[in-house]
Formats: C-alpha cells, structure tokens, sequence
C-alpha cells in the first residue's frame, strides 16, 4: 500500500505573528516558515505504518510557492520515499487544496491520505473533511490513535471528540486526520537530511491537474486582535465582588 501525505508550509509555531502594513495578511517574508505541526504527525504516523510493514511508499505532498519545496526535502529528510509539488503562487482556500489532493489521489491511488487536522495558519480544519467528500472515501477526523488491520484491509482510529474518545472502524481506503496527541514526530538526521537531497519532486502546475484556482471569499482587511490588559491579582472575595460590581458591572 503507498500513503500520501499532505504537508503545508506555514510560519513556525513560535513566531510572533505580525500584520502587513498594507493589511491584506500578515507578514511572511524574513519570517521563519516550517512544517504545520500536524503534518509532521501526520507523516510521522505514515512512517511508522511503512516501519511496520503495512505500507511501501510514503509520498509527502505540498500545495503553494516554489520554497514549498524546503518543506518538502523535511518530510523526505524524515522518511518519505519521494515528493509532489503542485506550484502555484497565490493562496490556496482549503477547497482547491482538496480538489487539486483528488488529482493526486486519482493518479497515485494511495491506500490512505494522511493530513494534519488543521493549519496553524489559517486554522480552517476544513481540507481533510472535503477531500474525503470528494473522494468520496470515509474519514477518521481528529486521531489520537490508528491501528491498520492487514486481513480486514480496515483502520481503526481513535478520536478526540468533546464527550471523550469516539472509535471508528474505516473501510480504506481513507482518509485521516491527526490530532496532537498521536505521537512525537521525530526529527531529522544529518545523514537523512543529505539523503534527502537526491531523492525525487515531481512537480504540477493546477493547469495541468486541470484545477482552476480561485477563492469564493475577499479578504477584506487583517487587523490585530485588541491588546489584552493585565490581570490583577486581589486579595480577597470581598474586594473581587467589589470590582465586578462597582468596575466591570456584570453583577
Ligand atoms: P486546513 O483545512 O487549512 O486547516 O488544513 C488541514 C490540513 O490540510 C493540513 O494540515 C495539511 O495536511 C492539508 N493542507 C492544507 N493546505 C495545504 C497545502 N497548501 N499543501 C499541502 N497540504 C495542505
């Protein structure tokens, strides 16, 4: 069985994000970019489905500009076998992503398509659920644990859903998407990171997918959240009532 990986480039999880002075985004040049946190558990996983026998390819798949591909040559520097990089230069919305995935679905035929449950960027959580609409494939949403079964050619996925773990046994092939508790992504070796140098991206364009690029909605401008006051600490119940009623009056 071959896994497909979606992997999206985003501005690291430590950066302190900041506006565009014209307004339209917010600031990604200089900016320090890497993996979105959970495709690195999404490939982690379908490493560690190949290390266990089930699968034989893993192939780690980007959407967006041309350095898309340093995220790339991490996830084959991890453990992907090899890489497919769909080049476009302006800003994906989670549905093109899932329409252009469905292409790469249609011409690898992947066994299971890992993504992460969602994009710290964007935060949209919306692309794993519309590329199994459109494949019309069953999901497991949110993992927080997968078990393959090699006879029954099933998955069972673990998920963290708000009254506790909810348990769902998937057809595949399937779709998966990873929540943070999964597992500990591993990091990349020297020798790997130089291995990875030589192993292969195949490259698209959306044209030759066949898959117009567009966007239903306009931004229409990106400001700051407003700056949140300290807190205080008081001394006492008596003073804190005080303040919610004299001060805050919200009782
Ligand atoms: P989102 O729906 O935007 O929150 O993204 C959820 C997941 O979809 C991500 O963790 C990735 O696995 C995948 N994804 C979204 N956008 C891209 C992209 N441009 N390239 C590759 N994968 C993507």
């Amino acid at each position: 069985m071959k896994i497909m990986v979606a992997v999206k480039r985003v501005v690291d999880y430590a950066v302190k994000i900041r506006v565009r002075p014209d307004k339209n985004g917010v600031e990604t040049q200089n900016v320090k970019m890497s993996m979105n946190p959970f495709c690195e558990i999404a490939l982690e996983e379908a490493l560690k489905i190949k290390e266990s026998g089930f699968a034989k390819e893993v192939v780690a798949v980007s959407m967006g500009p041309s350095n898309c591909v340093d995220t790339l040559r991490t996830g084959l520097a991890m453990g992907a076998d090899r890489a497919i990089h769909v080049e476009a230069s302006r800003d994906l919305v989670p549905l093109t992503v899932a329409k252009l995935l469905k292409k790469l679905v249609e011409v690898e035929n992947p066994g299971l398509l890992i993504l992460g449950k969602q994009a710290i960027d964007d935060d949209c959580n919306q692309t794993g659920q519309m590329i199994a609409g459109l494949l019309g494939w069953p999901q497991g949403t949110f993992a927080s644990k997968v078990v393959l079964d090699k006879e029954k050619h099933t998955a069972s996925v673990d998920r963290e859903v708000d009254g506790g773990l909810e348990t769902l046994c998937l057809d595949l092939p399937a779709v998966i998407t990873t929540d943070l508790r999964l597992n500990q992504p591993r990091y990349a070796t020297l020798p790997n990171i130089m291995k990875a140098k030589s192993k292969p991206i195949k490259k698209y364009t959306p044209e030759e997918l066949n898959v117009e690029i567009k966007s239903d909605f306009e931004v229409v401008q990106v400001t700051e959240p407003p700056k949140r006051k300290a807190g205080v600490i008081l001394s006492s119940v008596d003073e804190l009532i005080d303040k919610l009623k004299n001060e805050a009056h919200v009782i």
